[in-house]
């Protein structure tokens, strides 16, 4: 099978290059799962942009600089806000339907734009709150009718086809698509295309606790990484402060608009503790509220703590939240009238495969968009509703350099290697797959968490060592399946976050190390760039990790 544009991935970031895309060429589009299944589905509280007269590039610039903790690339920033209403436009002409003010004409586009933590202003365009299922309705609808594009669904992509592992002549390294795994037949297929866009999404499942569905497991960083593509700032892990806490909610999020509309949070006995822990309390940056959230709970052995909006009109409530207060009514919870009890969750990876303003990847052909990338537009810290955005205006870059680069280069396919199973059986014990793939997440969970430490750091670094040797043995003996190509992966994903942990010793943004609890803006204002094949040197690094205590509480607010 070949086409012109292969996208992995059909989220926002995907399905938004898909049909740029398919204005040029023949385009594929996988999915792991259906349609429209992704974490832009589940998108709650809306897309930052400057949409009121009283906003201004300026001020969202400087929004997500100061989020970034200095760390955001000035232009990224710049290039993403100054684009961001132009790409929202598309969507609306495509039928998205954001909320309007009350009583407003929908002829005049007069938005009700929420105002979330770490925002100046009121610029969160939104759909009630759930705006990524009212664009992923929109752009699903608009990818069905476009006759240039095929979505392969249940379809899972295993490593990119770079040239230059087969052929070494091949300089420099060229990607021309990727061996797929059908999740329903086992069958694995090559499918060959003259540009890629790796938009696989976020790592969610690396954690215990995620507020990311079960597709995000982090493929398209790994697949990125093993073709040779640097990946940078997978340090910076944010943990959204409030998952619904119940047993048999599975990550249900309570967005942070709630805040944004006066929610407070409390203790079990009732004390409302932000400002304790910020002047702007309740609308301080998630990373703060999470780190609050978590302290909390571990000084006082809480398993979880309240955010309360029952003061606020019943009416509005349940008008302005209509999806929260039904999914929580199902667990017996009136957020009219009750406090809800939440807990912080792994919840947007900052960090990913490292790409120029366009998209591009150091690997020619392969181009990355949406969570999966990173871009420069976050830092240290993403501002809340920035994902959807860079996922929107990088989707689009992305497309018109692959075009670009199609219309220029003809080169055409070469000759690739089928997939080669070598000598692998079926496997009867699918229980070490389980068994590597929770000690992975708790592991990440406890030590490389919202609190990390350098002890911590080493024994993670450690324990991650001896479960990629062993899932490395498996996976060679064993014929794969989605859930082993996951749990490799995830491996992986693990790896690079522990790796860059250990390098960063200073604490910025989403990264806190209780060692280095300071920001050390002489050694540390850069990112975190780990380069395929250069050596890590974990001798030295965790030596002198070793040697550090740990176990300093957290400093006194
Ligand atoms: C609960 C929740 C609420 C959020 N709320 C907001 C919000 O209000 N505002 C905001 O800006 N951001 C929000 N975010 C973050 C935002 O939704 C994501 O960052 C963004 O949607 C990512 O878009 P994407 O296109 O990169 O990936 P996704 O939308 O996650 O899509 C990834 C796609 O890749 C596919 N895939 C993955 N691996 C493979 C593989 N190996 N082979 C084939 N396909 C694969 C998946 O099936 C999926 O289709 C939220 C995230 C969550 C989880």
């Amino acid at each position: 099978m070949r086409c012109d544009f292969m996208v992995i991935g059909s989220g926002l970031a995907g399905l938004t290059f898909a049909r740029k895309a398919a204005q040029a060429g023949s385009v594929i589009v996988l999915s792991k799962d259906r349609l429209p299944e992704s974490a832009t589905n589940y998108a709650q509280g809306g897309i930052a942009s400057v949409w009121s007269p009283q906003d201004s590039f300026e001020e969202h610039s400087k929004d997500t600089m100061g989020a970034g903790a200095d760390l955001c690339h000035a232009e990224v920033v710049d290039l993403v806000v100054r684009e961001g209403p132009e790409r929202i436009r598309d969507l609306i002409a495509l039928g998205t339907n954001f909320s309007l003010r009350a009583g407003s004409d929908p002829e005049d586009h007069d938005y009700d734009l929420a105002r979330e933590g770490g925002h100046s202003r009121r610029r969160i365009l939104h759909a009630t709150d759930a705006t990524g299922r009212e664009i992923m309705r929109a752009l699903v609808e608009a990818v069905r009718h476009e006759p240039n594009i095929r979505v392969l669904e249940r379809q899972m992509a295993i490593d990119l086809l770079i040239d230059a592992k087969f052929d070494r002549a091949a300089q420099p390294p060229s990607c021309w698509g990727a061996y797929v795994l059908d999740l329903d037949s086992g069958a694995v297929r090559r499918i060959a295309a003259r540009a890629t866009l790796l938009a696989t999404g976020g790592a969610g499942k690396v954690y215990l606790y995620t507020s990311n569905p079960d597709v995000a497991s982090g493929d398209g960083v790994a697949m990125a990484y093993r073709a040779g593509v640097p990946v940078g700032n997978m340090e910076f892990i944010q943990f959204h402060p409030t998952c619904l806490f119940h047993q048999q909610a599975k990550s249900f999020l309570i967005s942070e608009a709630l805040r944004g509309e006066g929610a407070i949070l409390r203790r079990p006995d009732g004390d409302a503790f932000m400002s304790r822990y910020d002047p702007r309390a309740e609308l301080a940056p998630r990373d703060i509220v999470a780190r609050a959230i978590d302290n909390e709970m571990k000084v006082h052995g809480y398993e979880h703590v309240y955010l309360d909006i029952s003061h606020r009109e019943p009416q509005f409530v349940r008008q302005r939240f209509p999806s929260i207060h039904a999914n929580c009514l199902r667990f017996g919870i009136d957020i009219t009238t009750q406090p809800i009890p939440v807990v912080p969750a792994a919840h947007y990876c900052c960090g990913g495969a490292v790409t120029d303003i366009n998209g591009a990847t150091a690997v020619r052909r392969l181009f990355a968009a949406g969570e999966v990338a990173m871009t420069g537009l976050h830092g240290a810290n993403r501002l809340a509703s920035n994902s959807l955005l860079e996922a929107l205006v990088f989707g689009h870059r992305a497309s018109l350099a692959a075009r670009a680069l199609l219309h220029h280069d003809r080169t055409p396919v070469p000759a690739l290697p089928d997939w080669n199973p070598g000598r692998a059986v079926n496997s009867d014990e699918s229980v070490v797959v389980t068994q590597n793939w929770d000690e992975i997440r708790r592991l990440m969970w406890n030590y490389v968490g919202i609190m990390r430490s350098n002890r911590r750091l080493a024994r993670a670094f450690k324990r991650i060592a001896l479960l990629q040797e062993e899932i490395r043995e498996y996976y060679w003996d064993f014929l794969i399946t989605g859930d082993l190509i996951e749990l490799r992966n995830i491996a992986l994903v693990a790896e690079l976050i522990i790796k860059s942990a250990i390098r960063r010793r200073e604490s910025r943004g989403l990264h806190y190390n209780i060692d280095y609890p300071q920001r050390d803006d002489v050694h540390w204002r850069r990112d975190t760039v780990l380069v395929p094949g250069e050596p890590f040197s974990p001798g030295a690094e965790l030596d002198a990790l070793l040697h550090h205590s740990a176990g300093a509480p957290l400093p006194a607010h």
